[in-house]
């Protein structure tokens, strides 16, 4: 068994962006020694998190409007009145959706729904830098 650890920077736009980060992953997955295993993928940062969706325009406007639902934007957060940076919400929404996603891959390919990609969702109020880490372990 073996542990690889790989880091993926990610430039995003903040405000709820939504990235498709499938093939990153898959990636770092075909490219490693490992054939069989898991993928974990985690984003460093309160204010991001990761899950799976069909990577497609109706649900690209669903899912923040949902967030919208869940932890709105134009609402008085008490994070807001201890480091005034307006983020309330983002840490909200981060903390709802999680800061990483496990897969499993056989044969060096994840075993996805044909219509699931992993996402990265950066919630922060403004344009940030992200890096996800992968990190595979299996034989
Ligand atoms: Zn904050």
């Amino acid at each position: 068994m073996s542990v690889i650890t790989e880091f993926i920077p990610v430039a995003t736009r903040g405000y709820t962006d939504i990235i498709d980060i499938t093939q990153n992953v898959s990636d770092v997955i075909k490219n490693s020694s490992l054939k069989n295993g898991i993928a974990t993928i985690f984003v460093s940062g309160s204010t991001a998190g990761i899950t799976t969706i069909e990577y497609e325009s109706g649900l690209l406007e669903d899912l923040p409007q949902a967030f919208e639902k869940f932890a709105p934007m134009n609402i008085q957060y008490h994070h807001d009145r201890t480091w005034s940076d307006g983020n309330g919400y983002a840490h909200v929404r981060a903390a709802l959706l999680g800061a990483s996603f496990t897969v499993p891959f056989k044969d060096n390919k994840m075993i996805l729904g044909t219509w699931q990609q992993i996402v990265l969702i950066d919630f922060d109020n403004r344009p940030r830098k992200r890096e996800l880490v992968v990190q595979i372990i299996g034989e």
